[in-house]
């Protein structure tokens, strides 16, 4: 594949005189291709050229609507290429095929719904006195960065990229260092069709690209998604300058069983919920909390099923995919490695060496049951194919537990009484809380995002539009 080039200013950058960087095929430990090595120069004359076009005639005349039909016409073309792109997806990541298809079809999603709403955002009229007219008008906030990780990246450079176009804005994508493909097809269909610095594309590391960018000056708004500790440097950097920041920075999310649950039902949601995209995914059913009562027999069923997983490539067609690079295997085999006599894996929790595919980084599917909740392994995102367990005895153990990390992403409740359910459901400190089920196939519509050190604001649904708008209040006095 040839190498990716940068998109600045409507230019693509990258000659010969820049640094590259390696990009691997997780699946099989193969070269893809390279990206540029990013740096402070490049973040630079991103922000310059995204600062004049956010200036410019040519993308102030793009009437509401006008940008509305452009989101549209992507979400068509997204469709179009969606076999392409989910190739590419599934390349860069390992994800497996149907998984890739499945982020694709969310992409369109986000474009369609955010064009939809690009000409319904406005602001009031507030009633204050006689000959005052008082409005709210909404503007852009303007230069925009999206610093986008490897685990979704076309879904999560689509949610908040159609959100900010949407809303008038101009937008640089710093995507992650191992996953650039499906950003680079996008960033030339947007090359083609928007007004030159509108739409940028930026790549290399988060420690020098990432940083420079997030502390640059002329950035007015920032989104990142990523673990907790990039995202408290990012919001660092942001409040030197004064920045708002969307932050989307993981989970421990528990499936919460309750006695009366229909098991036929929950278990494969409960097994989709970790195992997907290898468990690499911020909103992962990583945790299992399950009353005592039925503990066994949900986790025998849970061990069955865990052991028909196929794991592999996606061209050998498997459930579990590798894990993305080698950094996060080694350090999942490390945590996996110790576990002591506070906790038991009950399948799993090894490397898995796949026929052909030796040198790509396959971890078996893993349940872990801990004595106690407190343990390392119910606190810390592993952020592979690993489900903890623990333990409860009643609905008011269950809602403690639930609550019992620093995180608060999305939780499932599984209860026949709506009840408890909903006693339940109300009393979790969750962004998300699914009832009988787990997730939502992109979930467009549903707002999304953190209790906690989860994150701050809200992604997807009307409200992520929120992000990328100032409000201006004019009042209007009149004298005749
Ligand atoms: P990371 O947070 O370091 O990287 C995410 C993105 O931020 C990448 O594009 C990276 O280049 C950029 N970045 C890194 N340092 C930066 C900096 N100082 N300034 C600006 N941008 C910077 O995540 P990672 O190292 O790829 O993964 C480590 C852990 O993060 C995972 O084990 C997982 O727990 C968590 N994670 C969470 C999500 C999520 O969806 N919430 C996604 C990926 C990773």
């Amino acid at each position: 594949m040839e190498n990716i080039q940068m998109l600045i200013d409507g230019e693509w950058v990258g000659s010969e005189q820049e640094q590259w960087i390696d990009v691997l095929n997780p699946a099989t430990g193969e070269l893809i291709t390279q990206i540029v090595r990013g740096n402070e120069k490049h973040a630079d004359r991103a922000v310059e050229a995204a600062r004049k076009a956010l200036k410019s005639k040519e993308w102030k005349s793009y009437k509401p609507f006008q940008r509305g039909q452009f989101l549209q016409e992507t979400a068509r073309y997204i469709r179009e290429n969606a076999q392409r792109l989910a190739e590419l997806e599934s390349t860069d990541i390992g994800k497996p095929s149907a998984q890739a298809k499945g982020d694709i079809e969310a992409a369109a999603r986000y474009f369609e719904f955010y064009a939809g709403l690009a000409d319904k955002v406005f602001g009031d009229s507030i009633p204050i006195e006689e000959d005052l007219l008082n409005v709210t008008v909404i503007e852009p906030i303007g230069v925009t960065l999206h610093i986008v990780p490897w685990n979704y990246p076309i879904q999560i450079t689509a949610r908040s990229v159609a959100a900010a176009i949407a809303t008038g804005n101009v937008v640089i994508v710093k995507s992650s260092e191992d996953t650039p493909l499906t950003t680079n097809f996008l960033a030339k269909w947007f090359h083609e069709k928007l007004p030159q610095g509108v739409f940028q594309h930026l790549t290399g590391y988060g420690a020098e690209i990432g940083s420079a960018l997030t502390s640059h000056t002329g950035v007015n708004q920032i989104t990142f998604t990523g673990s907790v500790p990039t995202g408290i440097a990012v919001m660092k950097s942001a409040a030197n300058n004064v920045v708002p920041v969307t932050l989307e920075l993981g989970g421990k999310s528990p499936n919460v069983v309750f006695k009366d649950a229909d098991l036929e039902r929950a278990v494969p949601v409960i097994v989709n919920s970790i195992v997907q995209n290898a468990g690499q995914t911020c909103s992962a059913g990583s945790r299992l909390l399950v009353e005592e009562t039925i503990a066994d027999e949900l986790l025998e069923k849970l061990v069955e099923k865990f052991k028909t997983l196929k794991v592999g490539p996606p061209a050998n067609n498997a459930d579990v995919g590798p894990i993305i690079n080698e950094k996060q295997y080694k350090r999942i085999l490390e945590i996996l490695g110790s576990v002591d006599d506070q906790a038991k894996i009950l399948v799993g929790g090894e490397a898995v060496q796949v026929e052909g595919y030796e040198n790509g980084f396959y971890i078996s599917p893993t349940i872990i049951e801990a004595s106690d909740h407190d343990n390392s392994f119910v606190q810390e995102e592993i952020f592979g194919p690993v489900l903890s367990v623990v333990r409860f005895s009643d609905v008011e153990e269950a809602i403690e537990l639930a609550n019992a990390t620093e995180y608060g992403l999305v939780a499932g409740v599984w209860s026949k009484d709506i009840d408890v359910a909903h006693y339940v459901a109300s009393r979790i400190d969750s962004g998300q809380v699914f009832v009988n089920s787990y997730g939502a196939a992109g979930g467009v519509q549903m707002p999304f995002g953190g209790y906690k050190k989860s994150g701050i604001g809200r992604e997807k649904s009307h409200l992520a539009v929120q992000n990328y708008i100032q409000i201006k209040n004019i009042a209007i006095q009149v004298q005749l």
